[in-house]
């Protein structure tokens, strides 16, 4: 399944996807509410619809960046995979739901017809990618996966997700012999679901960079402050990154670069896995970042450095949000040229960006680095 000719299997990029995943069908209404008060005469889709990975999945066949790209099946996954990081308890509730022909699990997260089977796909097929990195097949993988997970914690659903894929594959690693796994989740959302599953453990660090949107409800009591840092022996290793809305390409990569770098070298890791979400875009209708190709582009460099110094190179790349079906598209192609650390831009960027302003995103940045080093016993002294 090779495409063009390509300069070494090691300079490539092996993206496991299953068109079985397009099945999930979110419904319309009003933005995510799945309602339709009849004000309106014409509804959008769920703004976590298939035509969105639909262009991720083009851009990465016909876009400049397509002889780089090796493509592999994925696969469902079977329900003891799940429960690694679920328990038997809520994976019984979504059956359950799928036999009663569909459930509203919580605000926004409609399991329907055809979605349970999307999910154990998009489940399958992020463990399908890791492997392949533990086994040495490839160093790079990118699990194209929806619908999408890094909110679904071990006992429920939440934000449009079902089943944690990025935190079934880290299991997968540390079952499989890995020592320490560092996340770093750069959607615009608390990657809530990675860190509950994770809380507990030093094994794994999680690090999230988000909106500063606090809890919003029952199915997402986690706030991502900067306080919420692990418990137990993962006291210290789950690292919360909330920026200030605006934040933009200079804000996030002084964060990397301050915050995120230094932490995953003080740790460690021999895996490393980038959960990535182009919902911290700039014309992202759930965001407020300002990310535009060229941050992407830059931050998946240094995760590029961090993982050939970290990990022998080793990274997982699992797809979460980014709901412009457009930009989201064009950001992830700009990411993975910064994950193979290109000399230049493949391409370029079709929308232009509005004015940011860094100074803000700058001093939030600086003043929770102050608070960390006081705070995480693994960095004290950093
Ligand atoms: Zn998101």
């Amino acid at each position: 399944m090779h495409t063009s000719p390509i300069p070494t299997p090691m300079d490539g990029i092996d993206v496991f996807w299953h068109e079985g995943m397009l099945n999930h069908d979110s419904g319309s209404g009003v933005f995510d509410s799945g309602l339709d008060p009849g004000f309106l005469d014409v509804l959008e889709k769920h703004p976590e619809n298939a035509d969105r990975v639909k262009n991720m999945l083009s851009i990465l066949k016909r876009g400049p960046i397509s002889p780089y790209i090796s493509w592999h099946f994925g696969r469902p996954a079977r329900i003891p995979d799940l429960l690694s990081f679920h328990t038997q308890e809520y994976i019984n509730e979504l059956i359950e739901a799928d036999r009663n022909g569909g459930k509203m699990l919580c605000a926004g997260t409609f399991l329907n017809p055809g979605s349970w089977d999307a999910a154990l796909l998009a489940a399958g097929t992020t463990l399908s990618a890791m492997k392949h990195i533990l086994d040495g097949h490839g160093k790079i993988a990118y699990a194209l996966v929806r619908p999408p997970g890094h909110h679904a914690q071990p006992t429920q659903a939440d934000g449009y997700c079902f089943l944690n894929n990025a935190g079934l594959a880290v299991q997968l690693a540390l079952d499989s012999g890995c020592q320490k796994v560092a996340v770093i989740d750069i959607d615009v959302h608390y990657g809530n679901g990675t860190a509950e599953g994770f809380y507990k453990s030093n094994n794994v660090l999680t690090i999230s960079l988000h909106m500063n949107h606090g809890s919003w409800g029952p199915s997402h009591p986690q706030n991502g402050s900067v306080d919420e840092i692990g418990e137990g022996q993962g006291f210290g290793y789950n690292m919360n990154i909330p920026l200030p809305n605006g934040t933009g390409d200079t804000g996030y990569a002084y964060a990397m670069t301050e915050l995120v770098i230094p932490a995953v070298q003080k740790f460690e890791a021999d895996m490393m896995v980038l959960v990535v979400g182009q919902d911290s875009s700039a014309f992202d209708p759930n965001g407020r970042q300002c990310l535009t190709m060229e941050g992407y582009r830059e931050i998946g460099r240094m995760v590029h450095f961090l993982a050939a110094r970290q990990s022998g190179g080793r990274l997982l790349i699992v797809q979460e949000g980014g709901y412009h079906v457009t930009y989201s598209a064009y950001c992830l192609h700009a990411t993975l040229e910064g994950v193979l650390n290109l000399p230049l831009p493949l391409l370029s960027d079709p929308i232009a960006y509005y004015p940011e302003d860094e100074a803000f995103a700058v001093k939030v940045v600086e003043s929770i680095k102050q608070y960390q080093k006081g705070t995480f016993p693994f960095l004290k002294g950093a």
